[in-house]
């Protein structure tokens, strides 16, 4: 497959860097290539959003935390808010922390440890599952087609990326129409989940984790017709306000893609700040505060290749592999 050089890449890794061998850390060998040094020289006058889901590994998770404490400056979302408002660059090396979809550990693993080195952080919420016990619909997909579950528009089970590929591709009514079918075909409905409560939200906010809009039920915005894209945003917009008693200021996309539909209708309810999943650094000024870009990272990823994460080659490497990057 052709490689897909990105256009905001200014400068390139030498084309001769080794692949990563069977079993060996994905991206760990980067840390030894050579241009390593100039890429991190070259992020120091970037912004980086690290893109975070839960919290597996609290240990790890505190080890990258103790890294950027060490290496970077940690900044908030108000920060960036603010330096896009006065048109000031955040400061060299800044970071900032978000989570996607907010599952509980956020709560109980990533909190504690944020709070201990006093660094803040941004979660994104879908809202319709505040104070429910409703598992994500993606892992209640995967556990009803595991469970014997069959939907029309999804052909014969090829594994559960394949199912998620397929179902997020479909059109968001065929999409809702699908969970629906596999949920009356299944032998048993997928395990409860318990979410973050209201209370829960305000707890986050109270200890400098921001909460942001991620839609109402994360659908691929996409795939949604115009009237579904500006409900998902309002009416998940209309609950944060009501639960934080203030309305939220920034929104991720589900999926991370853009969709010009949703920043129309995210200007109009009055957000600052919007977050793509397009694994890439940023300017430290954001030119455009509605597409702000994120690097994905796990709490279990190494030390080493969370370095080469945030100094942004790993993810020019995997630009260049014309590897799709983690949604
Ligand atoms: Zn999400």
């Amino acid at each position: 497959m052709p490689y897909t050089l990105s256009t905001t890449i200014t400068s390139r890794p030498p084309t001769t860097a080794p692949s990563p061998g069977p079993g060996r850390e994905r991206g760990g060998w980067l840390r030894f290539a050579p241009v390593q040094p100039l890429f991190r020289a070259r992020a120091a006058g970037r912004l980086a959003v690290l893109a975070y889901h839960g919290v597996t590994d609290p240990n790890s998770f505190g080890a990258q935390l103790d890294r950027l404490h060490r290496l970077a400056t940690p900044v908030s979302l108000q920060a960036v808010e603010r330096a896009i408002a006065e048109g000031r660059p955040l400061p060299p090396r800044s970071v900032l922390i978000t989570f996607d979809d907010a599952d509980r550990t956020v709560l109980t693993h990533a909190l504690p440890a944020l709070a201990a080195r006093r660094i803040p952080a941004a979660a994104f919420v879908i809202a319709e599952l505040i104070g429910t016990d409703l598992p994500f619909w993606w892992h209640e997909a995967q556990f009803l087609a595991a469970h014997g579950g069959r939907a029309r528009a999804l052909p014969a089970y090829g594994g559960p990326e394949h199912l998620l590929a397929r179902l997020k591709a479909l059109p968001d009514p065929d999409r809702r129409r699908s969970l629906h079918e596999l949920r009356v075909s299944a032998d048993r409905q997928a395990p409860r989940r318990e979410q973050l409560r209201p209370e829960d939200l305000r707890t986050l906010q109270d200890a400098e984790v921001a909460i942001g809009n991620h839609t109402l039920g994360h659908p691929r915005l996409s795939r949604c017709d115009d009237s579904t894209v500006h409900t998902e945003i309002s009416a998940a917009h209309l609950a944060l306000t009501r639960w934080l008693g203030e309305p939220p200021a920034a929104f991720a996309y589900p999926d991370g893609g853009y969709d010009a539909r949703a920043d129309a209708a995210l200007r109009r309810l009055g957000y600052r700040l919007g977050f793509l999943s397009d694994h890439r650094l940023g300017p430290r000024l954001p030119e455009h505060p509605l597409r702000i870009s994120r690097l994905q990272v796990d709490s279990t990823t190494s030390t080493h290749r969370f370095d080469t994460i945030l100094s942004g080659l790993e993810p020019a490497v995997r630009r260049w592999r014309g590897r799709a990057v983690p949604g």
